[in-house]
């Protein structure tokens, strides 16, 4: 059976209204220079919607952390400046409060999908959240963690396919686009792909992107850098400007030929 898909605000574009959004920018944001230079370009090529990390939580504790609080400011300039929303990572719920005011959309990375104290917390709010896909996760404990959410009345949820853990090593992840298939078969949330972290290697973005608005995703979320060997987390993956213009380049044509278009900014 065919669900429709119930739409969720997020700023003032949709996600799940039959439309294809693009979600971009940097793995993190590393200074206000280098987010507003990604933010203004990835806006110029379409992009409806931007990503920009406050908080990492990263596999190491030498590694990024993020600019935390000093990203606030940061974060809050770039969006009044592009007029694009924000989706980005809340990884505690003691930064309710003060993210509030900072962005669009909370999303909740893959590492805290099973953290059920966190899903109640984002169900007692009027914010949509992005629920990414804990890495080891069934589809159905994903959607009963998205139920976390939904049962506190907050009605605003988005799922974000990111990639799982498999026996397969010659990628980060496994993209798994049967789930958004699946999803679009049981349920009435939207659902959108990462091909990014699904992947972890810049080279098979294009594709899998091409491939998951073939599957009938809601949106993808891209990793972008000017410079991504310089990159403080996640370069491997992330799009140069070239790249990227490219992707948005020959997804036009793929959605037009599947009927959808852009989400518009
Ligand atoms: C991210 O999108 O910034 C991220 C950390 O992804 P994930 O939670 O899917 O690993
Ligand atoms: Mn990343």
């Amino acid at each position: 059976m065919d669900h429709r898909t119930q739409a969720v605000k997020i700023g003032q574009s949709w996600i799940g209204d039959g439309r294809f959004a693009v979600i971009a920018g940097p793995c993190a944001i590393e200074s206000l220079e280098h987010f507003l230079e990604v933010s203004r370009f990835v806006k110029s090529r379409g992009a409806a919607f931007l990503r920009g990390g406050l908080f990492k939580l990263r596999t190491s504790p030498e590694s990024f952390q993020g600019l935390g609080e000093v990203a606030y400011a940061i974060a809050r300039k770039v969006c009044t400046e592009t007029r694009l929303p924000l989706m980005a990572e809340i990884t505690d719920p003691r930064q309710v409060d003060r993210l509030m005011d900072v962005v669009d959309c909370f999303q909740v990375g893959s590492r805290n999908m099973h953290n059920y104290e966190l899903l109640k917390e984002l169900g007692k709010i009027k914010k949509p959240i992005l629920l990414k896909r804990g890495f080891a996760a069934l589809v159905k404990e994903w959607i009963l963690a998205a139920e976390y959410i939904l049962k506190g009345g907050n009605e605003q949820v988005v799922l974000c396919e990111r990639g799982i853990r498999t026996f397969e090593t010659s990628t980060r992840n496994t993209l798994d686009l049967n789930s958004v298939a699946y999803i679009k078969s049981v349920s009435q949330l939207p659902v959108i792909v990462d091909p990014s972290h699904g992947t972890g290697l810049s080279s098979l973005v294009k594709p899998l992107s091409l491939a998951a608005a073939a599957v009938g995703a809601d949106g993808i979320m891209i990793e972008v850098h000017p410079r991504p060997t310089e990159a403080l987390s996640d370069g491997a993956q992330a799009l140069t400007y070239e790249q990227f213009e490219e992707l948005v380049d020959q997804l036009n044509p793929l959605l037009k030929a599947l009927g959808r278009e852009f989400t518009a900014v």
